[in-house]
């Protein structure tokens, strides 16, 4: 290995170590983890993205990639050592994923979705009887 083995974003902060990066889970309706650059003020923001879904009930990874900015800006740096570091660095990502706490934000997702739904369906029924009753 060179001596300069690590990762680099393109806002020029090293990252190390898969614990560096910043890890979220907004994109609910896609099912979407993303991963983040640690560095608050950078202008790429997200490096990676997971995806994942349900087999019988069980969550299943579906996809872990990093985006093509990252990886061709690293394989510029690095050369073709950066395909294992950039393996490395998603595998640790994964493992850093509280899967546990993903299902439960997603079920309250879901549930918060029904519940809205819900409540659309009963304005819409509302409205009908409203102008029923205005015939
Ligand atoms: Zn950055």
């Amino acid at each position: 290995m060179g001596e300069e083995t690590y990762l680099q974003c393109p806002c020029g902060r090293v990252i190390k170590d898969a614990s560096e990066y910043k890890i979220f889970f907004l994109k609910k309706e896609n099912r979407e983890i993303d991963i983040l650059c640690p560095n608050e003020a950078c202008h790429v923001r997200e490096l990676g993205y997971i995806l994942f879904g349900f087999d019988d009930n069980k969550v299943k990874l579906r996809k872990a990639v990093w985006y093509p900015i990252y990886v061709t800006w690293n394989k510029a740096r690095l050369g073709g050592e950066s395909d294992n570091l950039l393996r490395e660095h998603m595998k640790g990502v994964i493992k850093r994923i509280n899967w546990k706490r993903i299902v439960d934000d997603y079920k309250n997702y879901l549930e918060q979705l029904s519940k809205l739904r819900e409540e659309e369906r009963l304005e819409e029924a509302m409205g009908e009887s409203v102008n029923e009753a205005e015939r």
